[in-house]
Formats: C-alpha cells, structure tokens, sequence
C-alpha cells in the first residue's frame, strides 16, 4: 500500500483518474528517471517576434531570471491586427517549452521522490516559474484582449481569457495565498490520520482492503476505525473549513458576485451550463439513479445473505471471492494494454505503443515513488506521459485505462496549433477517459486482455455498479456545496454538518444508517474537493452521462462510436462543451428522460453479465 503522506504535487494540466467514491488519488504525484528520446525542433514561426530555444531542454535549469526577458520581449513588441498571428505563435511556443520543461522536472521528481536535486527541481518550477509564468500570461493576455482580435478557432481562447481577466481582483491574490495555505493545512491533517490495527499503525487508505473483507465484523471494525479517525480532527477540520469559506466569500464578494457559488462557476469557465442545470441533475438522480442503486443493493442484500444492508456491506466483491490477478510483470502489463487499444482503433493503438516506445510509460511500483497515477502532456513534443503505481490487481488496469483515454486526447489535441486551442476543461477531458473506459471494456478478455472470460465478466459488473453507485454521492457533493456558498448558514459548522445529513439522505437509500450519524457527517470531511477544489465534481457526472452515450452508440456500431470519439477529442478546447460533446455523438444530459435511459441501459446490462 502507497503511503500517501507525499507533498501532492498541484500543477495544472495533470489530470487523474478521479473515482469520485474513493479518495481522489490522481492527484498524489510524485517518479525514476525517465530516458526520453530528444525532442526535435519544431518549426518556428515564420516571423519571430523573439527568438526561442530550440528545445525545453534549455529551460532545464533555467530560474524565473532566465525565463522573465522571453516575457517581456512579448509583452513589449509591436502588436498589431498585422502580426498578431506571429505574436501567438511565438507566445504559444514559449509557453510549450516552459510548460515541457518544468513537466519535465515534475516526472522526474515523482518518480525517485528521494532524490534532493530532482525535489528541488520540481519546486523551482512549481513555486518559482509557474506562479509567475502565469502571471505574464495574464499580462500578455491583456494585450491580446485590448487588441480586439479574434478569429475562427481563438473564440473559445479569447473567452476564457476576457473572463480571467474580467474576475482578476488584485486584492483576490492574498486570498488565494491564504486559501492555498488552508489546503495544505487540510492536506496535512488527512494525510497524517492513522488508525490502529491489529496492533499496528495504519494510514486511513492502508485499511482499505479490510473493508472488502468477507468477515462482516473484520470490514466493519475497518470502516468504524477509518471513520473515528476523521471524527476524532472534526473540529479543527471545521474550524479549517470556517476560514476557507470566509476567504472565498471574500473572493467572490471582491469580484462582484453575490456569492462564491456564482464566482466559481465563472472562474471554471463553465460558459455552457448553470447552477439551475446542476440543480436539474441533481433531480434526475434523484428519480433515475436512486431507485436503480436502491435495486442494486437489494440484490447485494440477498447474495450476501444479510436483514439489511449497513454501510461497511458496500465494499466486498459479490461476484467472485478471490481477487483479480490481471498480470505479474509490468511488460506483460503493457503488452496486454496495446493489444486492448489496438482492438479498440487501430489508431490508439499505434499511440499507446509509441508511448511505450519513447519512455512515456512509468507504471510499476518502485520504493521512492510518489504514490497514485496521473497522466500529464508534455506539451513541445505533443506527447502524453502516464505515471502510475501498478502492483497486478484489477484497479490498475482501470486506472491504465482511463489514464489512457486522457493520452489519446493529448495527442489528438495536439493538431491545434496554439497550446490554449489544446485544452477543454475537465467535463471534456473526463468524457474521454470515462469513454475510453467503456469502450476498452469488450476486450479485457484473453487473448487480448488480462482475464478469462469469467473475469472479464466480473470486472465489467464491478464497473456498471461503480457508474450508478458514484452518481448519486456526485449529486450530493454538488448540492451540499451549493447549500453551503448559497444558503446563508454555510459559515456555521453545525448547520453544515445537519444539511449534509439532509441532502445525503435524499441521495442515498437502502443503506441502513441506524446509529451512525456522526459517521455519516464525516463523510463529507473526507471529500477533498469540497475543501481543496470547491464545486470540481459535477463534471465526473456530465462526463459520465457523455461517456454512456459514446458506449451506447459503440453497442450498436462500434468503429463508428470510435471514430466520433476521436474527432470529438481533435477539437481541443476550440469549441464549447455542447459542441465537443455533439462530435462524439453525445450531448450534455441534466434531464431525467435521458438519465433514465440510460440507467436503465446499464441495469439491463448488468442483468445480462450476472446472467453469465
Ligand atoms: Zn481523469
């Protein structure tokens, strides 16, 4: 088991695979080093308004010293209607080499987190470069916007860009600061829990296991532990979470927003869907999902033979009783995967073996690795590069999965030619991850795959049940969130803790929570997000629904579902949500009509799967 006590690596642009049940692991970065082939030279502009390295490579060492003149040179040339077109070129080029270079540093840290030099690296980059790299960003940004320009395939850019700069309050940057310091803060207490066991001092996610126990009492006693970890720090995560919602109110009020719920959906750049949305969603759950888990622990309530169901019943396997194998050795580990994507498309296929080719694959688990997995770009080259800890059971091959449906958006993406044009925003680059999960799914089986027919069958079930069990707690995290920034009571920790118990009872039936009150409220303290990132958690339900709709339509005509998948993914962030979703076939569902259809597409196939 990873210790996850590790700095969390926070750099924009890493994405991981995000089960919004369990604790948020992509997110824990940290890597050997990697050998990777030199990156050639790209073509430069055909007029350079400064001149660049030729690779990022030059920018190994580089200090914020070395970096500020490129962003001056820009921030100082001529800009007119004329060579504005240049002047991004030039502004997209230095941003790729600054972007690969401290990526660069960040997998190489990740992978041999020991290693002081490789550490101090990393943060150079992350605490020195970026913060103020962005700012300059912001600053040429303001010369674009004043200039007026657009053109076709910048609208979406320059949208982002006019609403960076229209919620900028100088005043907001102390704030954030602050808010940054209350997250580690958070980050520290959680990751710093133990709880004893057998004996032993154990870390919150070491007790994970126990509660796929098939000794009732030994998952039970795991899941009463775990919890009474949390309870035991609820006041000082209260008071903790007092301070982070008074600061962005703060923010928000600065902004001009009556509330930070308004400001955040701003700030995201959610331009295609709105709170009243989210609150739609909300219900469809509520009608479509609930009822659907509610049959699905019914049937979990007979196999396991139980009166009632209790929250320590949700983890263990119903399927089979011994735990899938997959593979022994990363190499087959990778061999299996290439074959799986190739039957997938031929295209995908090429990519991911290219990936492992160039050294773009870090997957095993090696003392001194930081622990979880991400997937992240490296941005000169236009090519994705996954890190994970794979130990040879079923949650790797997920997690490889997923992590490589955010690879073939990377190098699809990478056909726009400004770094802004190449990314949409987690609702479209979860849409291809969940998607690739789905459409992965058929060839899991040997001889492609990893496991027998059986297993394969077992593995798809534990994924349908995961997909309608994750919606109704994305539903809750929503709403609980948007009570606490819209109701009014949301500074006080009591208030928050009665409300939590309201919409959690709303979204979560057949679970016989007797007794256990306090532990139901601690749930919410174990949710990241609503501490570290506030309203990042809808977007794992728009994508979901995105992603059943790309599996439906594969269903009935796989290469089809495949090839829109891809142009969908080749779009970047050139165009809205809406758009996005339309080229791969699917839209954007809060309605109850299409939840239910497609809830009840997955119930159907379930049924079939445990048919055998
Ligand atoms: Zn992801």
């Amino acid at each position: 088991m990873p210790d996850r006590q590790v700095t969390r690596i926070r750099k924009p642009g890493t994405r991981g695979r995000g089960s919004p049940v369990a604790p948020f692991l992509d997110w824990f970065a940290v890597a050997q080093t990697v050998n990777f082939p030199v990156p050639q030279q790209r073509q430069a502009a055909a007029v350079q308004t400064i001149t660049l390295p030729a690779s990022p490579a030059a920018f190994a060492n580089a200090g914020w010293p070395d970096i500020a003149p490129y962003y001056e040179g820009l921030a100082t040339a001529p800009l007119t209607r004329d060579n504005v077109e240049d002047w991004l070129k030039s502004w997209s080029q230095l941003e790729e080499l600054i972007d690969e270079a401290g990526t660069v540093a960040m997998i190489a840290y990740t992978g041999d987190t020991a290693d002081a030099e490789k550490e101090k690296a990393h943060l150079r980059f992350s605490t020195e470069i970026f913060p103020q790299a962005h700012e300059q960003g912001v600053r040429l940004s303001k010369r674009l916007l004043h200039l007026d320009y657009t053109r076709t395939g910048l609208e979406t850019t320059i949208q982002r860009f006019r609403t960076d700069a229209e919620i900028f309050r100088e005043e907001n940057v102390a704030l954030f600061a602050e808010l940054e310091e209350l997250s580690a803060q958070y980050q520290k207490i959680v990751g710093g829990l133990t709880a004893q066991w057998e004996g032993e001092t154990k870390t919150i996610p070491q007790l994970q296991p126990y509660l796929k126990e098939r000794d009732r009492q030994v998952r039970e006693r795991a899941w009463r532990v775990g919890n009474e970890a949390y309870l035991a720090r609820r006041d000082e995560l209260a008071a903790l979470f007092d301070k982070m919602f008074v600061a962005r109110t703060k923010v928000a009020g600065n902004a001009g927003f009556p509330n930070y719920q308004e400001y955040a959906f701003k700030s995201k750049h959610r331009f295609d869907y709105t709170p009243a949305d989210c609150e739609r969603f909300h219900e469809a759950v509520e009608t479509t999902v609930v009822p659907a888990v509610a049959r699905q622990l019914e049937y979990r309530r007979e196999r396991l033979g139980l009166d009632r169901v209790r929250p320590w019943d949700l983890g263990v396997e119903l399927e089979r009783v011994e735990s899938l194998k997959p593979f022994d050795d990363v190499g087959v580990f990778v061999d299996r995967a290439k074959a799986i994507f190739r039957r997938v498309d031929p295209k995908l296929g090429t990519e991911f073996a290219l990936m492992a080719s160039d050294g773009l694959l870090d997957l095993e688990s090696r003392k001194g690795k930081a622990p979880g997995g991400y997937c992240t770009k490296l941005s000169f080259r236009g090519k994705p590069f996954i890190f994970m800890n794979a130990v040879g059971v079923a949650d790797d091959v997920n997690t490889l999965v997923h992590e490589a449906g955010h690879s073939f958006h990377d190098f699809a993406a990478h056909s726009q030619p400004l770094i802004w044009q190449r990314s949409p925003g987690h609702e479209a680059a979860e849409l291809a991850s969940m998607s690739m999960e789905l459409l992965a799914s058929p060839y899991l089986q040997k001889p492609d795959g990893y496991y027998t027919a059986d297993e394969a069958r077992s593995a798809q079930i534990e994924h349908l049940e995961d997909i309608l069990f994750s919606l109704p707690h994305i539903a809750s995290v929503d709403a609980f969130q948007s009570w606490i920034y819209t109701s009014g009571d949301g500074h006080e920790a009591a208030a928050r803790d009665r409300a939590w118990l309201e919409i959690r009872s709303r979204f979560e039936r057949g679970i016989d929570w007797s007794g256990l009150e306090q532990e139901r409220v601690a749930r919410w303290y174990r949710q990241l997000h609503i501490f570290e990132y506030p309203f990042y958690y809808i977007e794992y339900g728009i994508a979901q629904m995105g992603a059943l709709q790309v599996w439906r339509h594969s269903l009935a005509d796989q290469a089809t579902a495949v090839k829109h998948y891809r142009e969908a993914l080749a779009l970047g962030g050139t165009v809205g949500l809406p758009e996005i979703y339309q080229a791969a076939g699917a839209r954007l569902v809060f309605d109850a009509t299409t939840m239910g259809e497609l809830v009840t597409l997955v119930e159907n196939r379930l049924t079939e799967l445990r048919a055998g």
